[in-house]
C-alpha cells in the first residue's frame, strides 16, 4: 500500500487586504472572499498537490461544510475533520506592495479539543505547525514516535519560550523554521546568537542551525530564507551535513509570499515519503530540497495561499 501523510494542523477562512493597517488607521477588506485556508489546510494541499496522499484532522464549524467540500476537492482526505460548536477559524490576511505578508488570527474550531483519531496504518509521515493547541500536537507526536512514523514540525506562530524549552524535540524527526523563527527558537533555547548584522542570509543562518542542531541533535533541521532559498542541516550517518540552495528564479516579479512556506513544507514531506523505503543520502535529500524551492518559487508568483501552490507536473516541468 502506498504511504500515507496525517497533517494534524488548522483550518481556515481567509481574506485579504491590500497594505499593513498602521496605528490609528482603518482600512477596508478589499473582498470578503471566502477562501480556504490555514496553515494545516495549506500544507495538507501542498502535500496532494505534490503527489502524495495525505489525510487532514482539525476542525471546522457549521458554517465549514463548503471548506471540507473544497479540500475534499483538492485531494485531501477530509474523514478527520470534525465539526466543532465554535465557528471555524479565520484568518486576516495584509498583503503590501512588496509582497510581503501581516496575518492576524481567529482561532475557532482550530481551538476545539479533538482526541487523537485512529491513525490509518500506512502512516509513515505527521505534520504540524502550530494554528492549534499544543497539547495536541505533542500528543500526535508522542503516538507518531512510539509507532516508528517520522514527524515535521514547523513552529508558526512560534511557541512562547516556555513551551519551547517543555517541547519534546528529541521525538521530532524534521523542524521546518524561517530565519526569524530560528533565531527566536535560538534565543528561547538559551543558545548563544552571534551578531547577525551585514552578512549574506546563509551566513547569518548557519551559526542558528548549528546552535539548534547542538540543542536538537537528531533533528534534521530546515531553514527557509525567503528570497534567499534554504540552508539545511540532515542528520547522516557519519554526521551531520549542512547544505545550502539558493531560491528558485521567478518567472516575473514577486506577487506575494504568503503560503511560500506552507508550500515548501508540503513538498519537502511528499519528496522525504518517497525517500522513505531506501537508505537515503544526501544527494536524495538535495533533490527533495530543489524541488521544493521550485515549488516554493512558483507559489510567490501568483497571488493568494491555496490558490498559488503549484502542481507537481508543473513544478517538474520547470524543474527540467
Ligand atoms: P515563510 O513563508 O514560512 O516565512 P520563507 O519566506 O522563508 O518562509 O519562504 C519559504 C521558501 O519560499 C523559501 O525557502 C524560498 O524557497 C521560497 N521563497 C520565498 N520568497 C521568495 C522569493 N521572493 N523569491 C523566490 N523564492 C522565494
Amino acid at each position: 500500500m502506498p504511504p500515507r501523510c496525517l497533517v494534524r494542523g488548522s483550518i481556515s477562512v481567509s481574506s485579504t487586504v491590500k497594505d499593513f493597517v498602521l496605528p490609528g488607521q482603518t482600512i477596508s477588506s478589499t473582498n470578503l472572499a471566502k477562501y480556504t485556508g490555514g496553515k494545516g489546510a495549506n500544507q495538507a494541499v501542498a502535500i496532494a498537490r505534490a503527489g502524495a496522499i495525505v489525510d487532514l484532522v482539525g476542525a471546522v464549524g457549521q458554517d465549514g461544510f463548503w471548506v471540507q467540500d473544497e479540500l475534499r476537492a483538492a485531494g485531501v482526505g477530509v474523514e478527520g475533520i470534525s465539526i466543532a460548536e465554535e465557528s471555524t477559524g479565520r484568518a486576516i490576511i495584509q498583503v503590501n506592495e512588496l509582497g510581503e505578508n501581516a496575518i492576524v488570527l481567529y482561532k475557532g474550531a482550530n481551538y476545539a479539543s479533538l482526541p487523537v483519531q485512529t491513525i490509518h496504518p500506512d502512516t509513515t509521515y505527521m505534520v504540524f505547525q502550530n494554528e492549534i493547541p499544543l497539547a495536541s500536537t505533542v500528543e500526535y507526536l508522542t503516538h507518531a514516535a512510539s509507532s516508528q512514523i517520522s514527524t515535521v514540525f514547523n513552529p508558526s506562530p512560534m511557541l512562547s519560550p516556555e513551551e519551547l524549552k517543555a517541547f519534546p524535540w528529541h521525538q521530532l524527526t524534521w523542524l521546518v523554521v524561517n530565519a526569524g523563527e530560528a533565531l527566536e527558537l535560538c534565543r528561547a533555547l538559551n543558545q548563544e546568537v552571534q551578531d547577525t548584522s551585514k552578512r549574506s542570509a546563509e551566513d547569518v543562518a548557519t551559526p542558528l542551525i548549528l546552535q539548534l542542531s547542538a540543542y536538537m541533535p537528531t533533528t534534521n533541521i530546515l531553514c527557509t530564507l525567503g528570497a534567499d532559498g534554504v540552508l539545511a542541516n540532515f542528520t547522516l550517518p557519519g554526521g551531520p551535513k549542512i547544505t545550502y540552495l539558493p531560491a528558485a528564479k521567478l518567472q516575473g516579479t514577486t506577487r506575494d509570499t504568503t503560503g511560500a512556506g506552507d508550500c515548501f513544507t508540503g513538498y519537502l514531506v511528499a519528496g522525504l515519503m518517497r525517500l522513505e523505503k531506501k537508505h537515503a543520502t544526501i544527494d536524495d535529500y538535495v533533490s527533495v530540497l530543489r524541488r521544493c524551492v521550485q515549488a516554493a518559487g512558483m507559489c510567490v508568483e501568483k497571488r493568494g495561499a491555496l490558490a498559488s501552490i503549484p502542481f507537481a507536473a508543473d513544478v517538474d516541468a520547470r524543474l527540467n
